[in-house]
């Protein structure tokens, strides 16, 4: 759809994005409306070269990678500036009360000034109609300072209240911005950090690091016989297997589509391997029926590999070693977790 370069009236390419969802059978929910508006607009030529590359006479090749590319460009860019506006407010709030904190350090000071003023009067002789004078500037300066303070102290108040739940959002939009919505595991962002974490802890501690990636096994045929949606609730049960495993919340991730990865620290490879293994046998073991048919849909299988840190390694190599062996677990035959040192760990498993 490289025309869509040219498109500018707001009408016409709201018409096109709706059009085009029916045409490729897209879900019409606001996340894909906005997906396809944008595309079809033109605003976003990276965006509109993936979809181009994604689609063929008119219909969509791949409609897994093109939810990929709807949760990088939209749902990522939403949560990203969501995160920026939160960061605006707080730091606002912060400024209005340095402001007002350097309001109330003047008016201290020209209360002293008030007072010093009043004691120097008071060192010469004075009438005692000049006293009251005096006393009475003091007693209206005194005023004024403790009204001040008040106010002072209930825009403290507010402004403690508001940052607390600006923060609160902060942390929910930051938490949000590291999740993947279909299943709830880490997204690629957070893998990347977590990863990056764990290769720095495991170098300065000297402890060891392994890294799991597993993909599901002919899930393209999955998808081409069941549908997308079944698909989708397969991704889900994977990644409810993973969790059962391990108890970390943040350690399996969704690293792309239909692959996942399992980060265990303090865990060298054999222990991993197990652990992988034991997610593996759990998939297996389950029988998929089709909620709304109630047709018995078989199983699924995953494929696993696993490779350990090696100290000064980039993070590039060591996903670059487990997904070998994950590639050398699908060529013997999927099903199976590989490491570098396994012959045949799933035989050995079972
Ligand atoms: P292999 O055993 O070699 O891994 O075969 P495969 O069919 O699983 O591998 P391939 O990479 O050819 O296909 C991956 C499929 O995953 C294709 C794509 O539509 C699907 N997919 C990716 N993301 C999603 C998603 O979010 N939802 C669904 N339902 N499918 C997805
Ligand atoms: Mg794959
Ligand atoms: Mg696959």
């Amino acid at each position: 759809m490289s025309n869509a370069s040219t498109m500018t009236d707001p009408n016409l390419v709201a018409e096109m994005a709706i059009k085009e969802m029916e045409t490729h059978g897209v879900a019409p929910t606001p996340d894909n409306y906005e997906f396809w508006f944008t595309h079809l607009s033109g605003t976003n030529p990276d965006l509109s070269r993936e979809v181009d590359l994604l689609t063929q006479n008119g219909k969509v090749k791949d409609a897994g990678q093109l939810n990929t590319l709807r949760e990088r460009y939209i749902t990522q860019a939403d949560k990203d500036s969501a995160m920026l506006d939160v960061g605006g407010r707080l730091e606002k709030e912060l400024a209005g009360v340095m402001q007002m904190l350097e309001t109330a350090s003047k008016d201290t000071g020209a209360y002293g000034d008030s007072l010093n003023n009043v004691t120097a009067a008071l060192d010469a002789e004075r009438s005692p109609a000049e006293l009251r004078v005096l006393m009475e500037t003091l007693v209206a300066a005194t005023r004024t300072m403790e009204g001040r303070s008040k106010q002072l102290e209930q825009r403290l108040e507010e402004s403690k209240e508001e940052v607390t739940q600006l923060r609160r959002n902060m942390e929910e939009i930051r938490t949000e911005a590291m999740t993947d919505q279909l299943t709830g595991l880490a997204n690629r962002r957070k893998f990347d950090d977590t990863v990056a974490a764990c290769m720095k802890s495991a170098e300065d501690n000297e402890t060891p690091f392994t890294l799991i990636l597993g993909d599901i096994d002919h899930f393209k045929k999955f998808n081409d016989t069941y549908g997308h949606q079944t698909g989708d609730q397969v991704l889900k049960l994977v990644a409810q297997c993973m969790r059962h495993h391990v108890r970390d919340p943040l350690t399996p991730a969704r690293y792309g589509g239909e692959e996942f990865a399992l980060i265990l620290p303090f865990t060298d490879l054999e222990a991993g391997v197990r652990i992988a293994d034991q997610v593996r046998r759990m998939i297996e073991s389950k029988e998929l029926v089709k909620k709304s048919t109630g047709e018995n849909l078989g199983a699924v299988t995953m494929s696993f590999g696993a490779a350990l840190f090696e100290p000064g390694e980039t993070i590039r190599d060591l996903i670059k070693r487990a997904d070998a062996c994950l590639y050398t677990a699908k060529r013997h035959g999927r099903n199976q977790v590989r490491s570098e040192i396994s012959e045949d760990v799933r035989k050995m498993a079972s």
